[in-house]
């Protein structure tokens, strides 16, 4: 226990026991769930979700944390640690090599590469279930944020075309050791039902967000000219002096259509 947190790994251990219950119980893990942790850390988390659980897996980068929450799980429950970077597992052919059809992920994340992770789960959204995430709160802001917000941006419109976005609760620094420079928040994801997921090309969803918001002060006439002319947007029904923190989700799902089909 008590080990020296790395800054590299952006280890900020949670030691506030009311915000630990308050993660388990939003979690609400189930005997027969197959939970999956993003970085275990000390097992601040890992250990009341193991003994609700039964079972875990956790993903934890940092290999001198391994034998101490080998450890201390031993006669919590059965924990399973893949010593992996979290963005090489494939979250989908876990599910698979286990049976299960879909996976409870939950984590408090290093902020370092907070928003490669949430890409990556969204890529593997048909394998998972749902998610509970310790964010930055400024982070949690831009998921949620709707269309006119100064914090819209593409981390909203990727993560709301694939999932339900719903902020929980606050938490303050003085609740982890140490204590990280910002505020955090736990948010809760929900992989939409494929009846309600778009159908437009991923690469071209993406190159056309990117491009939207990498000059959001821009018309999209002039932010997408690489990619679509006026004409062409307008048949996306999307006008094209519009800029692109005024456009719902949907839009960019037209835009994306006609990138890939012109
Ligand atoms: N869950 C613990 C807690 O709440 O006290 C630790 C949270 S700490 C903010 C983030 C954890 O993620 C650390 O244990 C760190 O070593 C681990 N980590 C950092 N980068 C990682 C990566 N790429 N893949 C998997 N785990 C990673």
């Amino acid at each position: 226990m008590n080990a020296r947190p790395k800054k590299s790994f952006g280890q900020h251990f949670l030691h506030d026991r009311r915000y630990i219950d308050r993660i388990v119980s939003a979690i609400a893990p189930r005997a027969e769930d197959f939970v999956v942790e993003i970085g275990p850390g000390e097992g601040a988390l890992t250990l009341p979700l193991l003994a609700v659980a039964g079972r875990l897996t956790a993903i934890e980068l940092d290999t001198d944390l391994i034998p101490g929450l080998q450890a201390r799980a031993a006669t919590t429950g059965e924990l399973h640690i893949i010593h992996a970077d979290v963005l090489k597992v494939d979250f989908s052919a876990l599910a698979h090599s286990h049976g299960v059809p879909r996976l409870r992920i939950a984590g408090n994340l290093p902020y370092y590469i907070s928003s490669p992770i949430l890409f990556h789960c969204v890529e593997h959204a048909a394998a998972i279930a749902d998610m509970h995430f310790m964010l930055q709160k400024e982070v949690v802001e831009r998921m949620a944020a709707e269309p006119g917000s100064k914090v819209y941006g593409r981390l909203s419109v990727m993560l709301q075309l694939a999932c339900r976005v719903e902020p929980l609760f606050d938490v303050p620094p003085e609740a982890f050791r140490p204590p990280p420079k910002v505020e955090s928040a736990v948010v809760r994801l929900l992989p939409l039902p494929a009846h309600e997921l778009h159908d437009a090309p991923p690469e071209h969803l993406h190159a056309v967000v990117k491009a939207a918001f990498g000059q959001r002060r821009k018309t999209l006439a002039n932010a997408l000219r690489q990619l679509l002319d006026a004409d062409a947007i307008r048949r996306a029904d999307v006008d094209p002096k519009a800029r692109a923190e005024t456009l719902a989700p949907a839009d960019f799902v037209r835009l994306a259509k006609i990138y890939g089909n012109p």
